[in-house]
């Protein structure tokens, strides 16, 4: 069906009802399923394999108990924690609880070191991710990586010459680095992988891989828990009893991290995910200022959607959210890493542009971004539920304000206020265009747009 002139943007997509009810079973992609199938078959094959041959002595079963009995532990006392950090970070792999499978995977026979991750993560599963509202298949996943990455230590430990060669001296610490790092990588892989499967590959993959394996801070995050696991096993051959000492700086960890957490939401717009204003414009200012003493150009765009109230008049106003969060993934995959994006306000969002080369050809690369960045905004199809049904709402325009080479000396208060009349010039000449405003006037206050 086309595009009903009554409701410009309207067009039902061939969906078939029956179908809805049973999307959660197929929303996974044919190859992540078999990438499940075959990492969770892999760890129960392997662990089956080594069950027979197996000869644990009564200190290994006992240490077995005692990994647990800390993981369950751990888990009760920072459940807290935890249970708020995942609300607040879907996008964390990272969970404490590798101090203790990392220790079972140093001191372990694998298949034991099976039974603290399979115990724990059960554990886990009923306590935080289930509470949590997190898919089971995603947990049996995780368990059976984790199964995988302790195999992987364990032969770094066993390949070096075992126990107690990782205790002692320089080489021991070349081991246990080793070890955290192959354990890290495996699991990683693993996880990461398997979400990019998911998720598909984006029009910038670099910037998806850099998404996916997070930020510096979680990877120190793991890196210090992976620490703090290789410390509990060296203090477990020393004497067991200083495990208890790993307790208190663990909830700290988690602590930290929770703030660290909380830090970002607080920067984030709940909507769209991307910077919310105030944090724009920190980010923003610090990225101008950099560019301006490295002389290197910038740019600045303001867009604002237009007729954006007739999208809520007709379809309401959670069908323009959708619209809004579909803007804000159209701008953050057309413009690179390092450029700042934000939601401004209601329906409008800015974008500073990084490492423009300061002569016209950067002028050029701007023009053609902007007019990119326009025409995919134009292309969007987005498919809403509204009270008539699921619908797809295209047609969607919006008009950019774009301000070119910031210059060496001009504020981002100053550079606004000529993209922001660059804008209204936008609208005022027929919408859907951008315009170039000249770089930024010192006195042109912000903001000062004129009315429609
Ligand atoms: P134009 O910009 O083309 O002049 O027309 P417009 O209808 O888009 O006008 P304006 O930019 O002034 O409209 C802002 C509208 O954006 C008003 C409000 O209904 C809508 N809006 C603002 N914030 C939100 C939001 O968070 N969610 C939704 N759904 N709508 C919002
Ligand atoms: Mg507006
Ligand atoms: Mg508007």
């Amino acid at each position: 069906m086309g595009r009903s002139p009554d409701r410009p943007y309207l067009r039902r997509p061939r969906v078939r009802p029956w179908l809805i009810g049973h999307w959660e079973m197929w929303q996974l992609r044919g190859s992540v399923v078999v990438a499940v199938v075959l990492v969770c078959g892999a760890a129960a094959l392997l662990v089956g394999a080594q069950i027979v041959p197996l000869r644990a002595t009564g200190r290994d079963v006992l240490l077995t108990a005692a990994l647990v009995l800390l993981g369950l532990v751990h888990t009760e006392i920072a459940s807290k924690v935890e249970r708020m950090r995942r609300r607040v970070s879907e996008s964390s792999y990272y969970d404490l609880s590798s101090v203790w499978t990392f220790a079972a995977a140093l001191l372990l026979p694998p298949p034991l070191a099976a039974v603290v991750v399979v115990a724990l993560y059960s554990h886990l599963w009923v306590r935080v991710w289930r509470p949590a509202k997190s898919r089971l298949h995603r947990n049996v996943y995780t368990a059976a990586a984790v199964v995988l990455a302790t195999q992987a230590a364990h032969a770094v430990v066993t390949g070096s010459g075992g126990a107690p060669r990782w205790t002692d001296g320089a080489a021991g610490l070349a081991v246990l680095a080793l070890a955290v790092v192959v354990y890290a990588v495996v699991n990683n892989v693993l996880v990461v992988g398997v979400i990019a499967l998911q998720e598909g590959s984006g029009p910038e993959p670099h910037g998806r891989v850099r998404h996916l394996l997070g930020k510096v801070d979680d990877i120190a995050l793991e890196i210090a828990t992976l620490s703090l696991g290789a410390l509990t096993a060296v203090a477990v051959v020393l004497n067991a009893w200083l495990v208890l000492l790993v307790l208190v700086p663990l909830v700290v960890l988690h602590r930290a991290d929770m703030a660290r957490q909380l830090e970002q939401r607080a920067a984030t717009d709940g909507k769209t995910g991307l910077l919310n204003a105030a944090a724009w414009h920190d980010k923003a200012e610090r990225a101008l200022r950099r560019a301006q003493r490295q002389g290197a150009a910038a740019g600045l765009l303001i867009l604002d959607l237009d007729h954006f109230k007739s999208v809520n008049d007709t379809y309401g106003h959670l069908a323009g959210d959708e619209v809004l969060s579909a803007v804000a993934e159209t701008l953050r995959a057309e413009v690179r890493e390092g450029d700042v994006v934000g939601r401004f306000g209601g329906e409008e969002f800015t974008v500073l542009l990084r490492g423009l080369e300061p002569t016209s050809a950067g002028h050029r690369q701007m023009e053609l971004i902007a007019e990119r960045i326009r025409e995919r905004i134009g292309q969007l199809a987005v498919a809403v539920h509204t009270p008539d049904g699921p619908l797809t709402i295209e047609g969607i325009s919006t008009s950019v304000g774009a301000v070119f080479d910031l210059g060496r000396t001009c504020t981002l208060q100053q550079v606004l206020g000529a993209a922001d009349a660059a804008l209204y010039a936008a609208k005022r000449d027929g919408r859907n265009l951008v315009r170039f405003g000249p770089p930024a006037a010192p006195t042109h206050a912000f903001p000062g747009r004129p009315q429609a």
